[in-house]
């Protein structure tokens, strides 16, 4: 419970509401105990009458009383059970989107390595729990605690009434939400991991969903498939196990209640016999008996859910209690103009990690310039990026911007100095004009068409079915690479940056497509600082300042002309790869 517990805790500005609720349907609960005694009255009433202990006259006058009280108490019920429903309804939006907001804040606020470490079906699925949560516990505040006071006043009133029927249910009731406490224990183990299992199948289904593509064009379908049919099973297996635990104990309890009631039939009928009871306090007793027993098992079903809604409360949790790992400095102040860029030693290891990505790699260069960096791949080119926009700091040394460390300015306006244009472009399922102007929200639907002509997309875009209103198909399917990039060009265009990041695309445009890309991306670079991770050489000789990096350390560095120059060197070795002969002059 104490999960769930921490999700209440989160919402303190609903808990006066929730409180408020909880009273009313307590109120509610009971005043349907008055009910029996109603009847009680009722039927002694009628008994008095055929044995001709009372008068006719009085007896209706008693039974219409008797029937407008009872009619006054059911009216007075529907319209309070109204009241309350459209009260706790209410309460329950709210807390239904504050405790969404909640997560999608977490989210948006938490650093990249989360996300490089986080399968999307565990989010989704730990986000999805939070309607069956505040579900529950609405369910719960508007019964339980009813149901609860119900319980200990028939039990008072039996213990008057009848002793021994109320003793016999002091310690039946009680023993009921014992075993259910106990059942539920027992079970919790099963329950977390098929909600674990549960993530797992949700993660694979939306990562085979998204790269359907790469799966099919492996055809990977039946490994994939495969994948979860096992867990299906385990998780089928789970289930059964646990199912078979709940139902087991669910016919233990059933047996010892309606063994009770029995016991319970008997006793009165003894005490009737022995004429100790009027027809009235007989109906009385057997009324509250079984009322009794009915109350207690949507409480021990709530306490049954309890432990599924912890288990989905303590992921919740989990997901919530997620920092973002990069921060801003509380004095934090924002970047507004970059004249150089150094790395000063900078070594780092990603999280969890013990293998540095980076070591020791010190650069410099001054806006306007242009950086390469060339490498094999995973020599930590994409790395030194990431540190550079700050989606990570350095395990060691420093990145300095106008010679100041950057974890001295704000993420935010780091970020707002760079554009990207990445390899793998990604688009959201939207609109090609919206995803342009992404990059700068509130900009004009002229600027966005002046940055796709600069970019060399408006053609093709106008080409398109719905022209700039074309959806691009989730991650951008719908688009070919080249257009795709020119898509990502012009977004970077409109976003106007001091610096431009280039990951060149690795897959080979056709030769029309890689000229417009060219011709885009040289317009984009055209007066700004811009760091490319260069796939083929031949684009970056114009490069003031190359980077060879490898096994994330920094081998050579200089331009292109000097780099040729040492037939050693990695650079002109790469060179040789891709041009086929030696170079001989730069
Ligand atoms: P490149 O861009 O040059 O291909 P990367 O910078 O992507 O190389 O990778 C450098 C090294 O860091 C590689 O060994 C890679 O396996 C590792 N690496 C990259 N991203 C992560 C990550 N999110 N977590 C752990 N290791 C990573």
């Amino acid at each position: 419970m104490k999960s769930i517990w921490r999700i209440i805790t989160m919402i303190p500005e609903y808990r006066g509401r929730l409180a408020a609720v909880i009273a009313g349907s307590a109120l509610l609960g009971l005043s349907s105990t008055a009910i029996p005694y109603l009847f009680k009255a009722i039927v002694d009433t009628i008994a008095k009458l055929t044995s001709h202990r009372i008068e006719p006259e009085q007896a209706r006058a008693q039974l219409v009383e008797l029937l407008i009280a009872f009619a006054a108490l059911r009216f007075a019920v529907v319209i309070f059970n109204y009241l309350l429903a459209r009260q706790a309804d209410s309460l329950w939006l709210r807390t239904v989107s504050t405790l969404r907001q909640r997560v999608f804040d977490t989210m948006a606020a938490l650093s990249i390595d989360y996300y490089e470490r986080t399968r999307v079906g565990d989010v989704m699925d730990r986000y999805s729990t939070v309607t069956s949560i505040t579900m529950w516990l609405f369910q719960l505040s508007e019964g339980t605690l009813a149901g609860i006071l119900q319980l200990f006043f028939g039990i008072s009133l039996l213990l008057i009434k009848a002793p021994l029927i109320g003793a016999l249910m002091l310690v039946v009731i009680p023993f009921n939400f014992f075993a259910s406490f106990r059942t539920v224990s027992r079970i919790k183990p099963f329950r977390r991991n098929w909600h674990r299992l549960i993530g797992i199948m949700a993660g694979l289904l939306s990562e085979m969903v998204s790269q359907m593509a790469t799966v099919r064009s492996f055809a990977g379908e039946r490994a994939i498939k495969n994948r979860f049919e096992t867990l299906q099973r385990e998780w089928w297996d789970t289930r059964e196990v646990e199912m078979g635990l709940d139902q087991r104990a669910g016919v233990r309890l059933n047996l010892v209640n309606a063994v009770a009631v029995t016991a319970s039939v008997g006793v009165v009928s003894l005490e009737a016999f022995r004429g100790h009871m009027t027809v009235g306090d007989i109906l009385l007793v057997l009324t509250l008996t079984q009322s009794l027993i009915t109350a207690v098992q949507p409480i021990t079903r709530t306490i049954n859910t309890a432990g599924d809604v912890d288990t989905s409360a303590e992921r919740l949790v989990e997901l919530l209690a997620n920092a973002p790992t990069v921060l801003d400095a509380p004095d934090a102040r924002p970047l507004e103009h970059i004249d150089t860029i150094e790395f000063r030693n900078v070594s780092f290891a990603y999280p969890g990690t013990d293998h540095p990505s980076l070591e020791d790699v010190s650069f410099q260069i001054e806006a306007g310039k242009i950086l390469a960096l060339v490498g094999p791949s995973g020599s930590g080119k994409s790395t030194l990026i990431k540190l550079l926009m700050r989606f990570y700091d350095p395990t060691s040394g420093e990145i300095a911007i106008n010679g100041v460390d950057i974890r001295t300015y704000t993420q935010a306006s780091i970020r707002a100095a760079m554009g990207t244009v990445l390899q793998d472009v990604a688009l959201f399922n939207d609109t090609i004009e919206d995803n342009i102007g992404f990059a700068r929200p509130g900009a004009s639907r002229e600027a966005i068409r002046e940055a796709a002509e600069a970019a060399h997309a408006d053609a093709f875009i106008r080409g398109l079915p719905d022209e700039y209103m074309t959806l691009v198909g989730e991650r951008g399917v719908r688009l070919s690479g080249g257009e795709k990039q020119r898509v990502a060009i012009a977004r970077a265009l409109l976003r106007d940056p001091q610096i431009i990041i280039l990951d060149e695309a690795t897959s080979a445009l056709d030769s029309e497509s890689e000229r417009l890309v060219q011709e885009g991306l040289n317009r984009l670079m055209r007066g700004r600082t811009a760091i490319v991770i260069a796939h083929r050489l031949s684009t970056i000789a114009g490069a003031d300042r190359i980077l060879v990096l490898q096994h994330g350390r920094v081998l050579e560095i200089g331009d292109h002309g000097s780099l040729l120059k040492r037939p050693e060197s990695l650079y002109a070795k790469l060179h040789t790869l891709q041009h086929g002969r030696q170079p001989i002059e730069a």
